[in-house]
């Protein structure tokens, strides 16, 4: 079942958990071994995920 026809010189995309771009997978950053499962277009917004992630984990815990 694949109702999502991939051309064989179109590659996977992401879209960045933050920012919502779409970044073909290659260009993605994917944090390895970390506890979230998130693809982003790049490092800076992977730390602003983090930081977000912290922050809604101190709020949870206040
Ligand atoms: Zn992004």
């Amino acid at each position: 079942m694949t109702d999502k026809p991939i051309a064989p010189s179109a590659e996977p995309k992401i879209t960045c958990a933050v920012c919502r771009h779409e970044v073909p997978l290659s260009a993605a950053f994917t944090p390895e071994g970390a506890e979230y499962v998130e693809h982003f277009c790049g490092l800076e917004c992977y730390q602003a995920f983090v930081a977000e992630a912290k922050r809604r984990e101190a709020a949870g815990k206040a």
